[in-house]
């Protein structure tokens, strides 16, 4: 049975690439048959951010990616808390300590930043690794009765896993292949800390193992980790998972990674929901509050790093799902297209069911203190509209004038378009839009082309005037629809009392 986990750190909102993460995570198992786990890893109590691990779970379910197991769901292999396991833990380090593959480390903080100063003055790098450790206060160095001192004498003290010397560690990556690293780049790990808890290395490996995780798909960034992990699995006698590394997401300008830091510096979210630092009160944008259908949102995100092999771009979830194989993922970093983010939007608005729009719409149109218009007209609005909007709130901001009348008139349009002229040549058309029976786009159409023919007029500045009219500007979609739309009376009344207004800046 295939189980995958998502296993995010609580230490903040989740950025994207994690939502990407998990996004891949649930395609894999789904597609399989398998079981996708949320788990978090709360450990580091140093880097525990209130409200961060409710903001995740929140934002996971907005995206639409549902787990099997988790805080939440629950499930046989719970707890899914890491904080609610840390009786479990030790264990696994002792066990490696007695059979020599990890050592107790006495030294302080102060002890090893002064020999770090001391290395690096002389040209030296330092780390915790086969050459230093022979001079630092561990259990390797002092004898079995100084440690037991130390022990009994409640010293603080960390645990650190013993890397070999000269090993070439080796493991498959089912995205990059054979991975190689040899030991002696690699520095001897914490995995018990001073405080009781397990590092991350441990509670991870342990926990992937307890959870029966068959593979391990995460982000690039915990590559370097990994032989580390390998060498964890083989110390503890089990076997390792699958390992797929999944390529970085890049700011725009392909230079580096896309980081939490880069918040709204660059003009769009980084965020899949609006975050409230508790700390600061700074606000972080979220795709959510942006205007983003949560579809269109994986969509997009899914397709950073991934691609289903054919000329198909707007997918749903069980479409992905269908087609995702860790095959197709790439191995080098996906740049994030802002504008690109905003077409799979447009494209989702297009689609998206008109009921659903409606009431979107309407939301926001109580924003703007309008209520009470039905349902139809709205739909009749969203419809003329949509295709130039990316977003619900791009259609109120281009259409507010379907439902109120025009406040002023656009002074470079008035300019021009208005004419000496206009308003008497308008008050015609006006005179003819009162006997039309049949009010309809196609029949208005004909009554104003047969007024400008009968009387001469400029037809060019007749259609701008009637649109500036109408809707205050020289925008929107075809004249006619605009008034089909609107209605006789409500028509005539603009072109009424527009011509009153604008008739004072001809005399
Ligand atoms: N807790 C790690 C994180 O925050 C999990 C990394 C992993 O998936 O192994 O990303």
């Amino acid at each position: 049975m295939i189980r995958v986990r998502f296993a995010p750190s609580p230490t903040g909102p989740l950025h994207i690439g994690g939502v990407r993460t998990a996004l891949y995570n649930y395609f894999f198992a789904k597609k399989q048959g398998g079981k996708l786990i949320l788990r978090i890893e709360d450990t580091d109590q140093t880097r525990f951010v209130e409200g961060a691990e409710n903001y995740i779970q929140e934002s996971l379910e907005w995206s639409g990616i549902h787990f099997d197991e988790g805080p939440k769901q629950g499930g046989e292999f719970g707890p899914y808390r890491q904080s609610e396991r840390k009786n479990l833990y030790r264990q696994y380090a002792d066990q490696l300590i007695n059979d020599g593959y990890a050592y107790y480390a006495f030294d302080t903080a102060e002890e090893l930043q002064k020999m770090r100063e001391t290395e690096e003055a002389a040209g030296h790098k330092f780390q915790y690794d086969s050459k230093h450790r022979k001079n630092l206060k561990n259990s390797l160095r002092l004898s079995k009765d100084e440690v037991q001192d130390k022990l009994d004498a409640g010293k603080p003290y960390t645990i650190r896993l013993l890397f070999p010397e000269d090993e070439e560690i080796v493991f498959t990556d089912v995205i990059r292949g054979e991975v190689k690293v040899h030991s002696s780049n690699m520095d001897d790990k914490v995995i018990f800390k001073s405080d009781g808890m397990p590092t991350y290395h441990l509670a991870n490996i342990v926990d992937d193992h307890l959870m029966e995780i068959t593979h391990v798909i995460r982000g690039e960034e915990w590559l370097p980790s990994a032989p580390l992990h390998v060498l964890l699995y083989r110390y503890l006698g089990w076997d390792a998972p699958e390992f797929a590394h999944l390529p970085l997401l890049l700011k725009p300008d392909g230079k580096g990674k896309l980081s939490k830091r880069d918040g709204d510096r660059l003009g769009f979210p980084v965020f899949p929901m609006e975050w409230t630092d508790p700390k600061t009160g700074e606000i972080s944008s979220g795709y959510k509050e942006s205007g983003y259908f949560p579809e269109a949102f994986v969509n997009m995100l899914a397709f950073l790093g991934w691609n289903p092999g054919d000329e198909r771009e707007i997918m749903s979830m069980d479409q992905m799902t269908e087609a995702f194989s860790l095959d197709r993922c790439s191995k080098s970093g996906a740049r994030f297209d802002a504008d690109k983010a905003k077409w799979f939007n447009h494209e989702y608005l297009q689609q998206y069911p008109m009921d659903k729009l409606v009431t979107a719409f309407k939301e926001l149109l109580k924003k703007e203190t309008i209520e009470e218009v039905c349902d139809d007209y709205i739909e009749k609005v969203i419809k003329a509209i949509k295709d130039r909007a990316n977003f619900v709130q791009d259609l109120i901001n281009s259409g507010l004038y379907f439902f109120k009348h025009p406040e002023s008139y656009e002074e470079k349009a008035v300019k021009k378009h208005w004419r000496e002229n206009s308003a008497s040549h308008i008050g015609l058309i006006a005179d003819e839009f009162e006997k039309c029976e049949g009010w309809n786009s196609e029949n208005l159409e004909d009554i104003v082309k047969t007024q400008i023919e009968k009387h001469e007029m400029a037809g060019g500045k007749i259609f701008n005037g009637i649109r500036l009219l109408m809707v205050g500007a020289s925008s929107g979609p075809h004249l006619f629809d605009i008034l089909e739309i609107l209605g006789k009376e409500e028509s005539i009344i603009r072109l009424r009392n527009g011509i009153e207004r604008l008739r004072s800046l001809n005399q």
